[in-house]
């Protein structure tokens, strides 16, 4: 109740409003009052009109009933009219019993009561939330998590040498489910100067905005493809993977708004034209809201994916935002150098200590011929050649094997000296020509 109080009355009212316009009430109004710091809302069912208090209070006592029933008595309708008093709270007990003293009468103006609970329950049956005294958006649904082993085993098949699918263990996997607002929209509209129209918008657009951030300055365009996926129940997708839900922070006319302007700027543009005195001008052509018109506006949650896997000594994430196979990566710790920031492809896995690594962190074990990171190799040098090993034990066992090998094996143990050799050798011999052919 305290956030309640910590609200304007005004916005308590305009929810209010739009409950009721939800509930397919007419002519629903917020009308300034003069006697009172408080507005009335006047709405019409049919024939009846109603004239509607809203008390952003905790409590609501008899005088507020009394005189609405006196404001209802009066207003100004041909055909009947009504009271009622909404409350984010709760009523006194004197207050319920002159309403119910009305009814009994059969007071031609009766005051109907809505308190906090009733209010919660008729945004409900709307698919609205009263959340800190506004009306939130109820949203069931949400696009399915998909199999998040799955997408991290996808991501490993781009690692040399990772471990195969069914050898990756199962991943410990955190989902919350973020808010979106995507909005479909056509805009029309007509740039004019003095020598004719210059430029047309006539479009149909779908807006993603995040929820979260209703503030957003760039339209969720990447959002967009996964939007298109079939969203599935919130509450069954959380049976399989349980996760937090982030509240909508905004109110769906929030998000109108917000959906509205991210199209204006993203169909903003730069007309040059020519005008009638030969003069080339520019200008700028930007849609306002009101050439926008908003066809469907819809909410749902998109899961974000952490997905986690221990490998040995090291941790692979992948964060992603999910549609069923679907997938908008947002930070991927799986293709990537445990060494380094910026390493280049081809990454490879380490399977002596469970790294991934870039090419300049990765050679080749010299006993096995198998990938190792330079993070956990064990080097010697042979042949004046750095060589890398698992462990000790390896190198030493190579140690052995190259005592044991002739001398023009031992050289090819280091490829840029034989090299280097082999090149110098085709000098000597192109100058033992050369000085053949002088003679
Ligand atoms: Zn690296
Ligand atoms: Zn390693």
């Amino acid at each position: 109740m305290t956030l309640l109080d910590e609200l304007s009355g005004y916005e308590f009212e305009d929810a209010v409003a739009s409950l009721f316009r939800a509930h397919g009430y007419e002519d629903v109004a917020v009308a300034a009052r003069v006697a009172d710091e408080g507005r009335d809302v006047t709405m019409r069912d049919g024939e009846t009109a109603h004239v509607v208090e809203c008390k952003h209070t905790d409590t609501v006592s008899r005088p507020v009933v009394q005189k609405l029933h006196s404001a209802a008595a009066t207003y100004d309708h041909d055909g009947p009219t009504q009271g009622m008093v909404v409350t984010s709270g709760r009523f006194t007990g004197p207050a319920e019993a002159y309403a119910e003293g009305l009814r009994e009468a059969g007071d031609p103006h009766p005051v109907e009561l809505v308190d906090g609970d009733d209010l919660r329950e008729l945004g409900e049956a709307v698919g609205m939330d009263l959340y800190n005294g506004r009306i939130e958006i109820i949203c069931e649904e949400t696009l399915p998590v998909g199999e998040p082993g799955l997408a991290l085993a996808e991501v490993f098949e781009d690692v040399d040498d990772a471990p195969p699918r069914a050898a990756l263990p199962a991943p410990d996997v955190e989902v919350v489910y973020r808010p979106v607002v995507e909005v479909e929209a056509v805009t029309r509209a007509t740039f004019e100067t003095s020598v004719g129209v210059i430029h047309r918008v006539d479009r149909r657009d779908r807006v993603v905005v995040p929820a979260d951030d209703p503030a957003a300055t760039t339209p969720a365009t990447d959002l967009l493809e996964l939007t298109g996926v079939e969203p599935v129940a919130l509450e069954a997708a959380r049976g399989r993977h349980d996760g937090r839900i982030e509240r909508f922070d905004g109110t769906e006319a929030e998000y109108r708004e917000a959906a509205a302007e991210l199209l204006c700027s993203a169909l903003e543009t730069t007309v040059t034209y020519t005008g009638d005195n030969n003069v080339t001008y520019r200008r700028d052509c930007r849609p306002s809201p009101d050439d926008v018109d908003l066809q469907r506006v819809r909410s749902l949650y998109i899961p974000r994916v952490e997905a986690v896997v221990t490998l040995d000594e090291y941790e692979h994430g992948l964060a992603y935002d999910a549609a069923g196979s679907r997938r908008v990566v947002r930070r991927d710790a799986v293709r990537r150098c445990v060494h380094c920031e910026d390493g280049l492809v081809p990454y490879t896995y380490c399977d002596n200590c469970g790294s991934v690594s870039c090419e300049t962190h990765t050679e080749t074990e010299r006993l096995t011929g198998e990938p190792v990171c330079t993070g956990c190799a064990v080097t010697a040098e042979f042949f004046r050649d750095t060589k890398y090993f698992f462990d000790e034990g390896n190198a030493e066992a190579f140690r052995r094997e190259y005592e044991a090998m002739p001398f023009h094996r031992k050289a090819m143990e280091n490829p840029r000296l034989v090299a280097a050799a082999a090149a110098a050798a085709v000098v000597v011999a192109a100058l033992a020509v050369l000085a053949v052919g002088l003679v």
